[in-house]
């Protein structure tokens, strides 16, 4: 038998035919994997609620030839329902899910990542600023592609402060790029915090301004998109 079991959360849920859907689904050892899901009727809630995203599962499946893999069971481990109270934090955990269907590679692993988003899911329904917990999660997965580098110092000279970010590296003025985006000190720090704390609770309260947040989403949309 082919059957293998992984966890992982669904990402996206395409219908097919009447009743099946095919699951994206987020692993920490395969990446991003497709699921045929067949059969959902409302006379089986728990098949229709693990077939949907934000659902954080254990799932049994058959590998076939192909790269879509037939479902066979499943038992939920969490579908986030407090997230579903508000709509304004339900879109910021589509943007998290959205960001690493367009970040990852179908079949690479993916286990530090995987883990990070289960957390950023698990707080973010209590987070009274989803927006920060958001851009921090838009610097993490920078940062864990190797595509951003937040430090104190410039990576250029080594000597001053860095104040810049230069094609995803830090930088101080005079080493910068003419295109790069410049920060205030103060600005700086907060990047330092949101790339690089390892609990939430040094940023979980911090208000952002609407230009910091645009400035990140724009280095992110440029590497994404
Ligand atoms: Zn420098």
């Amino acid at each position: 038998m082919n059957d293998e079991k992984t966890e992982g959360i669904v990402l996206k849920a395409v219908p097919f035919k009447e009743n099946d859907r095919i699951l994206s689904l987020f692993t920490p050892d395969q990446g991003v994997m497709s699921l045929y899901v067949r059969g959902l009727s409302r006379k089986n809630p728990s098949l229709v609620n693990l077939a949907t995203p934000l659902c954080r599962a254990e799932f049994l499946f058959r590998k076939g030839r192909s790269d879509l893999h037939r479902f066979i069971d499943g038992s939920i481990i969490d579908l986030h329902l407090p997230m579903r109270r508000s709509y304004r934090h339900l879109e910021y955990a589509g943007k998290m899910l959205q960001a690493i269907l367009k970040s990852q590679m179908p079949g690479k692993g993916a286990e530090g990542l995987y883990y990070l988003l289960s957390s950023y899911l698990k707080k973010l329904p209590d987070s009274p600023l989803p927006e920060t917990l958001w851009t921090s999660f838009e610097l993490k997965l920078l940062k864990y592609e190797g595509l951003l580098a937040i430090h104190d110092t410039c990576l250029s000279c080594g000597k001053e402060k860095a104040s810049h970010i230069s094609e995803g590296e830090s930088r101080c003025e005079k080493c910068c790029h003419p295109m790069s985006l410049p920060f205030s000190d103060l600005d700086w720090k907060t990047l330092l915090v949101l790339s690089h704390a390892r609990t939430f609770a040094p940023f979980i309260n911090l208000e952002l301004s609407p230009s910091f947040i645009q400035a990140i989403e724009s280095i992110f949309i440029s590497q994404f998109n």
